[in-house]
């Protein structure tokens, strides 16, 4: 009876190790107790503590400053919504392929590199916001060197542009102010730069050490001063990086290619990346298939500050992720498989604790009944104890999860990890505001799923989609179900919608 085993093991069980020297249960027989009764746990850690160390791949000591060759400037284009920062972005990226760079088809790699006139090349990172450098924070992940601060000349200094020169600063990462829609008539772009003041932020012309340039992202207008201002930022930091040895970088963005499988784009901070590289970046690794550029053009390497496309991936890893190489695939594995392990601890930490718990007041009833039930043979002993305790079960019973009535549940899903964390970033922030809580049930990356529907079914919960498709069979299954699928190509609109479904949840005050 493999309850009565349960409770012999329960009061035996002082530690695993003990538990297999001295009990009279085989291996087998305490897996199978472990495995019904829920104390996988307890099993895996202890098993696992005996047979794993930390076989986690690091990054390298830093190189010796001789070594180090000079890398071109990472730039991230930040400030208020409607500033222009995309329109800068597609403005910057437009002159590249003006220059003939192109040569198959632009490939959103969430980051482009520039060449200018003069040689120097500049890497923008194009998703454009503090949300996406926020979450590449938060992940540890310093790939930024200068921050673009695009303010309209028109408008002045906003709430965004301000948390903007916050990020910058917490990140210790240096401005580069660009005075946007200097076109305009009611352009003001000297009002800017005096309202900046209030911020810390003091141009050249105020004696501080900010270059400002007026641009126009729009017609185009001075974008060579303000790619030249930004590498002469660049020099002064002097940004250098080691191209040898193994590589480290940073994952920018990742999705999956209906051909290619899961695609990364990487920022490659050390060493040069090469075709057959073993790969690991969070809990997956890849053995580089092919790389690319922004292009669509094959690269046989890439350099430090270089954004590469990588082919050759298992898993999909996220936004934000470190990027190191390793010398075999079964290193990787091994570096992978280490990682699983310590996530899994990570979230059963909790569970391990009941147990333990659970461990200590078991011990504590057995010292108890050992006087009554002292004499007989565990067996006998156990049997009449699980008698004496049928009543109150000693297993955990499953959490019921209460759903408040005033909660609107919602799947996200977006075309790149990069979205969805922007979109996530910005729910986070409405939700805290709102009486009627979201109730984020899934996300992820990719078109709408009729896995997705099924869930929105369950809990009554509306899909949003960021620059994805639901499929004609989806779209009917959905209205079979009565989920409400709603598809956006602007974040901003996405959240507004958002806020309206909101709204129409909030209970009525009469
Ligand atoms: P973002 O929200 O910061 O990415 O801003 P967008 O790039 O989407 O621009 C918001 C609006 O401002 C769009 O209608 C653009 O066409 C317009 N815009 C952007 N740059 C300029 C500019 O230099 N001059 C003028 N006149 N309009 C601009």
């Amino acid at each position: 009876d493999i309850d009565c085993v349960y409770e012999a093991l329960l009061n035996t069980a002082v530690d695993v190790d003990a538990l297999e020297a001295s009990s009279p249960l085989d291996e087998g027989c305490i897996k199978e107790v472990i495995r019904k009764t829920g104390m996988k746990l307890k099993w895996s850690k202890l098993k696992q503590d005996k047979v794993r160390e930390n076989k986690d791949a690091v990054r390298r000591p830093p190189a010796d400053p001789a070594l180090l060759t000079p890398r071109s400037p990472v730039v991230t284009i930040m400030g208020h919504v409607d500033h222009g920062k995309t329109t800068l972005l597609d403005k910057l990226r437009q002159t590249q392929v003006a220059a003939g760079e192109a040569g198959g088809i632009t490939q959103h790699l969430g980051a482009f590199l520039v060449s200018l006139p003069s040689g120097d090349k500049i890497t923008f990172l194009d998703t454009p916001g503090h949300a996406a450098f926020s979450a590449m924070r938060a992940r540890g992940a310093h790939v930024t060197d200068i921050v673009i601060l695009v303010v309209a000349a028109d408008d002045g200094v906003m709430k965004q542009t301000v948390e903007s020169i916050r990020h910058a600063r917490d990140a210790r990462v240096p401005i580069v102010l660009a005075i946007n829609k200097c076109d305009k008539a009611e352009a003001d772009p000297e009002r800017v730069r005096k309202e900046l003041l209030a911020y810390e932020v003091v141009c050249e012309d105020y004696g501080g050490d900010v270059q400002s340039v007026d641009i126009s992202a729009l017609t185009g207008s001075n974008l060579t001063a303000l790619a030249e201002a930004t590498i002469a930022l660049a020099e002064m930091l002097e940004l250098k990086a080691d191209p040898c040895g193994p590589v480290e970088g940073t994952v920018v963005e990742s999705f999956t290619d209906k051909g290619r499988g899961p695609v990364t784009t990487a920022i490659i901070q050390r060493g040069t990346l090469r075709k057959g590289s073993i790969l690991v970046a969070g809990k997956c690794w890849a053995k580089v298939r092919s790389m690319f550029d922004e292009n669509g053009k094959v690269l046989s390497e890439a350099c430090p500050s270089m954004p590469v496309g990588i082919i050759g991936w298992r898993d999909l890893p996220s936004a934000g992720e470190e990027i190191l190489e390793v010398e075999s695939e079964t290193r990787a594995r091994e570096v992978v498989d280490w990682r699983k392990y310590e996530q899994e601890q990570e979230k059963n930490k909790d569970d391990l604790k009941i147990i333990e718990e659970k461990r200590k007041e078991h011990q504590e009833a057995h010292r108890k009944d050992r006087d009554q039930y002292g004499s007989l043979h565990w067996k006998e002993r156990s049997y009449l104890k699980y008698q004496a305790k049928k009543e109150h079960k000693v297993f955990r019973p499953k959490e019921k999860v209460e759903r408040d009535s005033n909660v609107l549940p919602i799947i996200i899903k977006g075309d790149v990890d990069g979205s969805v964390e922007a979109i996530l970033d910005l729910v986070d922030t409405y939700d805290a505001s709102h009486e009627c809580k979201l109730d984020l049930v899934h996300f992820g990356v990719g078109d709408i799923t009729e896995n997705d529907v099924n869930l929105a079914g369950t809990f009554g919960g509306v899909i949003y989609g960021f620059n994805v498709n639901a499929s004609n069979a989806i779209q009917q299954s959905a209205a079979k179900k009565q989920v409400k699928i709603k598809l956006h190509k602007i974040i901003y609109r996405l959240v507004e919608d958002l806020q309206e479904e909101l709204s129409i949840r909030l209970p009525c005050i009469v």
